[in-house]
């Protein structure tokens, strides 16, 4: 089968990839000029935390992200598989008790715990969840690996280029936001983002800080740099942060560790996740495209099983009730 792939970010790439593991003859476009900004994967955080993000979602991203985690272990050598710690300071203990509620795969630690594990946060927390089947990667440097299997296996990425209609060919659509003009019930959140330097600070894993207000996560990308994230705006406005979140993202961020005071700015970006109403994936038919949208703040956790699954309904003609759904626009029309 032969399969046009619209859109180069994470569910592209990945869809791209399995497709042509699996004997499909694809061909990639981008409409941006490289990988980079105009994809929101370019802004991640790159966890892949399936347990901890059970705390705002439901059991299906935790059982897609662990099928995803394992999937980047496999595929990108730069996965790092040593945990989340997540920490609180000690008025917001309750927090950190609700998180553990609605989570699971995690021993809870005290500040000994917290230490031997992050020593530069040593008498900073005296309470901590940490779970140890999570991984990180650095969002970027997962993009370009993708984009240079993809080479290796000779599927072309034809940047700079909306994809053509092409008569014989499927079509996969991975487009993001840009796919809310054949899915009317895609909405955006946007999500700012910092990067700071800072090499005197020895972080290994991500650490997410609970605050009722504004929680927050710092992920560690080596060479002493350091993504700080991120806020969650119900609006598909990209071009700026404002003053607010960087504010709260730099405060908290200080709050994690005084030394983020002295830390170097090095990018600040935003980035606009899609989001269906429910917040959950979709593998939906509209348009004569299969789309794989909607992957909201999960998109490095969850793209491989999507991947996966597109692979199986293009190339098998195989149905995951799991993920798909019918175009309410095309249901309405019936
Ligand atoms: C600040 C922030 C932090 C995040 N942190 C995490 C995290 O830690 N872990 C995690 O798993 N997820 C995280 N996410 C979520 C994740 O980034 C998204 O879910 C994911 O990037 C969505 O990927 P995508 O491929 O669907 O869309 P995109 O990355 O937006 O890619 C779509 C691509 O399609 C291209 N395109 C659009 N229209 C066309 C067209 N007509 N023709 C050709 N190309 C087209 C665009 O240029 C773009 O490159 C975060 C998001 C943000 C904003």
């Amino acid at each position: 089968m032969r399969v046009t792939v619209i859109g180069a970010g994470v569910a592209g790439l990945t869809c791209a990839l399995e497709l042509s593991a699996r004997g499909a003859s694809v061909e990639v476009f981008e409409r941006a000029p490289q990988l980079g900004p105009a994809a929101c994967s370019w802004f991640a955080g790159g966890m892949l935390a399936p347990w901890c993000e059970r705390e705002s979602s439901t059991p299906l991203i935790a059982e897609l992200g662990a099928e995803g985690l394992t999937w980047w272990r496999e595929h990108f050598a730069g996965t790092v598989w040593n945990g989340t710690l997540v920490v609180a300071h000690a008025r917001d203990t309750g927090e950190l008790l609700q998180f553990g509620r609605r989570t699971a795969h995690f021993e809870s630690v005290g500040s000994q715990a917290v230490t031997a594990l992050e020593p530069e946060l040593a008498g900073r927390f005296s309470q901590g969840l940490y779970f140890p089947e999570e991984g990180h990667l650095d969002p970027r440097a997962a993009l370009a690996a993708l984009a240079a299997r993809l080479a290796e296996r000779g599927v072309p990425i034809r940047f700079g280029v909306d994809a053509p209609p092409r008569a014989g060919r499927a079509v996969l659509d991975c487009s993001g936001l840009a796919a809310r003009a054949r899915l009317a019930d895609l909405r955006g959140v946007k999500g700012e983002m910092l990067l700071l330097r800072l090499p005197e600070l020895q972080i290994s894993r991500p650490v997410r800080l609970l605050h009722p207000r504004m929680p927050l996560y710092v992920v560690p990308r080596g060479q002493g740099l350091f993504m700080v994230g991120a806020t969650m705006i119900e609006s598909d406005e990209a071009t700026r942060i404002s003053a607010r979140s960087m504010l709260e993202l730099l405060s908290a961020a200080y709050a994690l560790h005084p030394a983020f005071g002295e830390a170097q700015i090095i990018e600040i970006g935003t980035g606009v996740r899609a989001a269906f109403p429910d917040n959950l994936p979709r593998l939906r038919r509209a348009g004569g495209s299969l789309h794989v949208n909607g992957l909201y703040r999960h998109g490095f956790l969850l793209a491989p099983a999507l991947a996966r699954r597109a692979a199986g309904v293009l190339l098998e003609g195989r149905r995951y009730p799991e993920v798909m759904d019918e175009d309410p626009g095309e249901r309405r029309l019936a």
